[in-house]
């Protein structure tokens, strides 16, 4: 296990680098802002989002895996042996499904979910924008979430690689060859799926709410696909382009939440 956690590190760090280089040699979009101090002020939310979830999150939901296993308690759980890791992972990701809904449509917790949106462009350093205190609103439903799927602390740590994997590929900036993309998207959340639910678009943003297996917007009819370089990326209210201060990001939930002016559907 010692020896085989920096292999994993050098190999995290190498897929990250890789991608990181091949979301700039390859963009799906033109970049139309200056990268340096977006990329600074999203990796400085990135990790006090991060140290929440080690410190609270992680720990609270490794317990009720745990108690998952030892009561068997939850979907997962209730499944044949085989199918219990594919059973707790896909639950798990259902329940973001949702949760990703309710962070638009529920006018508190779209405060907090605006400052990722707000981002005037997108690619890695997106994925790591997001509010530390979204990280305890949202830890209720993480709970629920746990206890529902019944995954097991094993399965638990496979989702949540999964998850930040995902996450980090489909907010890329990466134009992927060949059609790869429209294949991917029949299985995962993809670079062009997840672009056209950064849309200002009212319709557009209303898409692709899977931040892992996209399922669940076939399932759900909100799958929408739209060109890329046809998509303006953000929020278009008259305080997005202030917010995206460090300062203005953290107090941004707490202010009155400004009019956002509908834009046209990019097709
Ligand atoms: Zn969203």
């Amino acid at each position: 296990m010692a020896r085989k956690l920096p292999v994993m590190a050098l190999l995290g760090a190498a897929t990250l680098a890789g991608l990181w280089w091949a979301e700039r040699k390859y963009p799906l979009r033109e970049q139309t802002w200056p990268e340096g101090l977006r990329t600074v002020r999203n990796v400085a939310m990135g990790a006090s989002s991060l140290l929440v979830v080690q410190a609270i999150e992680v720990p609270l939901t490794e317990r009720i895996a745990r108690g998952n296993l030892v009561n068997s308690r939850g979907i997962a759980q209730k499944m044949p042996r085989p199918m219990r890791l594919l059973a707790g992972v896909a639950a798990m990701d259902y329940g973001f499904y949702l949760w990703h809904v309710a962070t638009h449509k529920v006018p508190f917790l779209w405060r907090y979910h605006r400052v990722h949106h707000i981002d005037p462009d997108m690619d890695m350093s997106t994925a790591m924008r997001f509010h530390a205190v979204d990280m305890l609103v949202s830890l209720p439903w993480r709970l629920v979430q746990v206890w529902l799927s019944g995954v097991d602390p094993k399965s638990l740590t496979i989702w949540r690689n999964f998850f930040n994997a995902s996450v980090l590929f489909h907010h890329s900036n990466l134009k992927l060859p060949h059609g790869w993309d429209d294949r991917l998207s029949m299985v995962i959340t993809t670079p062009a799926m997840h672009g056209v639910h950064h849309s200002k678009a009212p319709e557009e943003r209303d898409s692709n709410w899977t931040s892992g297996l996209s399922f669940w917007d076939r399932l759900h009819r909100t799958f929408r696909k739209v060109d890329n370089r046809a998509i303006a990326i953000g929020v278009n209210d008259i305080a997005a382009e202030a917010d995206l201060s460090l300062e203005r990001s953290f107090t941004a939930p707490y202010r009155s939440m400004p009019e956002e002016v509908p834009v046209v559907n990019s097709r």
